[in-house]
């Protein structure tokens, strides 16, 4: 049977969340929330929340929805749209567009592709997307900053977790050095210390699950229309990069086991799309080997089998 497009049963979903959220507060916390930055490596692993909006306006919440975590990697989807906004397909010029098999952090590709990242969903990609939207017009009225772009998508003010944001400012040595090796190879036009800040600043920005899955709606457009906007082709092409490179070496993992296009971010965070269904936040600060939340990613697995949104049928 043809899924029907945009139709959501909301007391399912309701049950289907509530149910996710009993059973993944039995699991106790296991594993570790990301050590490389000294702020995250604190936090208490066995913690839960979920949202999910849906194209009808519906919001189902469950668990620690309104909990504020760092969207870290998350960030890097919506400097992606902003960089696509403004330069089109240039951006590809500079960035590819195929998963890299490496770890976020990695610096061998690099070298190996001269200075252009594999995507813009690993740090080196989005060090260089972070570098564009340096260039974007002082006077543009169009967001300019992922700050920006959340607060408009949301509807609020959206806030910097200070104490992450001081880590990865003073620490982040391995992020200069592919910012610097990016640099050698002629891709990256502003210093690195000037592309740095809002790099760091863009991963620090602090949302609940809530939050991040309103900032998502505008990706849920697209399938299954015949008459295309310009973003549509848009969230088309960002599902696509999500689908492929959103959990960096574990892509190949989630899309077998949840098939949604997602973003994951080592706060413990996944922004999952069901296309022209629903935008889905989920959060937990326990990570597998990838850097992408396990409880997050079991849930995720669970939601999308229950409501059989896979894009795979
Ligand atoms: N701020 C993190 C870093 O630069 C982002 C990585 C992530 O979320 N995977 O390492």
């Amino acid at each position: 049977m043809a899924r029907q497009i945009g139709k959501v049963d909301k007391k399912k979903l309701e049950e289907v969340v509530a149910e996710l959220v009993e059973r993944i507060g039995i699991i106790e916390g296991f594993g570790r929330a990301a050590h490389h930055i000294d702020a995250l490596a604190e936090i208490e692993t066995d913690r839960f929340g979920i949202a999910v909006t849906t194209v009808d306006g519906t919001m189902v919440t469950g668990g620690e929805a309104e909990e504020p975590f760092p969207i870290q990697s998350i960030s890097k989807v919506f400097a992606l749209t902003l960089a696509l906004r403004a330069f089109g397909d240039d951006v590809w010029k500079r960035v590819g567009r195929e998963p890299s098999g490496d770890p976020f952090n990695s610096v061998v590709d690099l070298e190996r592709h001269k200075g252009i990242p594999r995507n813009p969903f690993i740090n080196p990609g989005a060090i260089v997307i972070v570098d564009m939207l340096l260039d974007i017009a002082k006077n543009a009225e169009t967001p300019r900053t992922v700050r920006d772009l959340l607060a408009a998508e949301i509807g609020e003010e959206v806030s910097v977790d200070r104490a992450v944001y001081d880590k990865e400012s003073s620490a982040g040595f391995t992020n200069r050095a592919m910012a610097n090796l990016c640099k050698s190879f002629d891709n990256l036009n502003h210093d690195v210390e000037a592309v740095m800040k809002p790099y760091v600043s863009q991963c620090a920005v602090a949302l609940s699950c809530r939050q991040l899955a309103l900032a998502g709606r505008y990706l849920m457009n697209g399938a299954g229309k015949t008459d295309q906007e310009p973003g549509d082709l848009l969230a088309r092409r960002i599902n696509a990069m999500m689908l492929t490179c959103g959990q960096y070496d574990g892509s190949g993992d989630f899309a077998f086991r949840v098939g949604l296009p997602a973003k994951s971010g080592v706060g413990g965070g996944i922004l999952a799309i069901a296309p022209d269904v629903a935008s889905i936040a989920v959060w937990s600060p326990t990570l597998d080997e990838n850097g992408n939340s396990l409880l997050g990613t079991l849930a995720l697995e669970q939601l999308s089998e229950r409501m059989g949104w896979s894009v795979f049928g």
